[in-house]
């Protein structure tokens, strides 16, 4: 799944997944998980993180490469933040040998609509959540009761930072993939129900032949 931050594609990645009970493999939760756990990555990841940079790509496959071996990942996997760099989605076709193959969306939302979103996003202390307006105690997350707060990253001045480099180094990720019947644009500025909607429905078509195989 595609698209600069604040598109949507972790809400989206999330109920995709959960409804064809295939796990959601976030690079950005992995990486939030090992600055947590304070291991070497994390340590690495951090800084980069924090700046609104991209990790190496090195670092970045060895993870995606680690676990999409797992056994949960052998009948599909939703992709949420990879790849990022060109690098990343050339190592990825080498990965996606012998699989099915892979199937691109990319939400697409105007920039001014982004930094709206972003601005006045709340996740999950505890979880990583989102809030979604569903939330029972003001403050606290309705999946696990854990803290609202905000991203360290989603701060104006990260955020610009990493639209920056959203147009550098993965906006031309769409042209790497945009001849391929498997690639589809959606329109991720409309409400996310409509939104999943769409992206069922292009995933479905490509899965029965619309999208023909690689
Ligand atoms: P995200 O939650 O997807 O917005 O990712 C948060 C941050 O993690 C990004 O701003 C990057 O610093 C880092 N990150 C996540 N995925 C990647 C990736 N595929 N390549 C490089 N850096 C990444």
């Amino acid at each position: 799944m595609l698209g600069p931050p604040g598109a949507g594609k972790g809400t989206q990645a999330e109920r995709f997944a959960m409804g064809h009970r295939i796990p959601r493999v976030s690079t950005g939760d992995i990486l939030r998980d090992a600055v947590h756990a304070g291991n070497e990555i994390g340590k690495v990841a951090g800084v980069v993180m924090e700046r609104g940079e991209l990790v190496s790509d090195d670092v970045m496959i060895g993870i995606v490469t680690e676990r999409l071996g797992r056994p949960d990942a052998a009948n599909g996997f939703v992709l949420d933040g990879f790849p990022r760099t060109v690098a990343q989605a050339k190592a990825l076709d080498s990965l996606m040998a012998g699989r099915d193959p892979l199937i691109v969306l990319d939400i697409v939302v105007p920039e001014s609509e982004l930094a709206r979103r972003l601005g006045s996003r709340m996740i999950c202390e505890d979880c990583g959540h989102n809030a979604d307006g569903k939330e029972t105690e003001p403050g606290r997350c309705h999946f696990c009761g854990g803290k609202l707060t905000q991203r360290a990253d989603d701060n104006a001045s990260i955020v610009l930072e990493r639209f920056k480099i959203y147009q550098r180094a993965t906006q031309p990720l769409v042209d790497f993939y945009r001849t391929r019947p498997t690639f589809r644009s959606i329109n991720g500025a409309q409400p996310l129900d409509r939104v999943t909607t769409e992206l069922a429905a292009a995933v479905a078509a490509i899965a029965n032949g619309g999208g023909g195989v690689r």
